[in-house]
């Protein structure tokens, strides 16, 4: 899963960016209104969050401006103050959930996927089919039962392929889903990742769709 981070605050973006890169996404950042309604309007993030006072263009324009848009993703505002006035204008101008500053890392991991499954359709923080069944809240898989390891990329490329089990997934999709955007976006390396993924996973458990991309089958369970 890839989330956008919209913060002014050099210090605190960075440590957003780490505790959501700890938690299993691939971050992408912006420090302003104008670089951040540009790559929300482009980029397929899972989900966004979005500081409201911000250089060049406000965040509640940012967000209104993706609403007209139909730019759909849920969206986390962090609102300065605790004032009841800006929760109400954020929430007017489309934001999903808000956080008044200074806030908890850990409730803003929690509520961005609370937000991510809700949007997905999902009730649960662990993603089950049949005897897999992966913990979004510790990016812990096991596969009946047994805890099997997975390295950063494994996490997201399965998270992304069992939040969307049952429909196939495309090759460029995923790879828009794993990889910020200043990394290499080598799409063969997905190949890779997926291949280690099915030696921990049962036989058949992700499906290739030749020439698409991949899929788990929803009836799997
Ligand atoms: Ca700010």
């Amino acid at each position: 899963m890839r989330v956008l981070v919209v913060e002014d605050e050099a210090q605190l973006a960075q440590q957003l960016q780490s505790a959501l890169q700890g938690a299993g996404f691939a971050v992408d950042l912006a420090d302003n209104g104008v670089d951040a309604e540009h790559l929300g309007s482009v980029e397929p993030y899972a989900a966004i969050v979005l500081d409201i006072g911000l250089p060049r263009r406000d965040g509640l324009a940012v967000l209104a401006a993706w609403r007209r848009q139909g730019m759909d993703r849920p969206v986390l505002l962090l609102t300065a103050r605790a004032s009841w006035q800006e929760k109400v204008r954020g929430i007017d101008a489309g934001a999903d959930d808000y956080l008044a500053k200074p806030f908890q890392m850990e409730e803003l991991v929690s509520r961005l996927r609370a937000l991510i499954r809700r949007s997905a359709g999902l009730a649960s923080a662990v993603l089950r089919q049949g005897p897999v069944a992966l913990d979004t809240r510790a990016c812990a898989l096991t596969v009946d039962g047994q805890r099997v390891p997975l390295t950063g990329h494994e996490y997201r490329v399965l998270a992304f392929l069992m939040h969307h089990a049952g429909r196939t997934v495309e090759r460029m999709e995923l790879a828009e889903h794993v990889y910020s955007q200043d990394s290499d976006r080598d799409s063969n390396t997905l190949d890779v990742f997926v291949a280690r993924l099915r030696r921990k996973l049962p036989p058949d458990f992700i499906v290739t769709v030749r020439g698409l991309g991949w899929r788990i089958d929803g009836a799997a369970a």
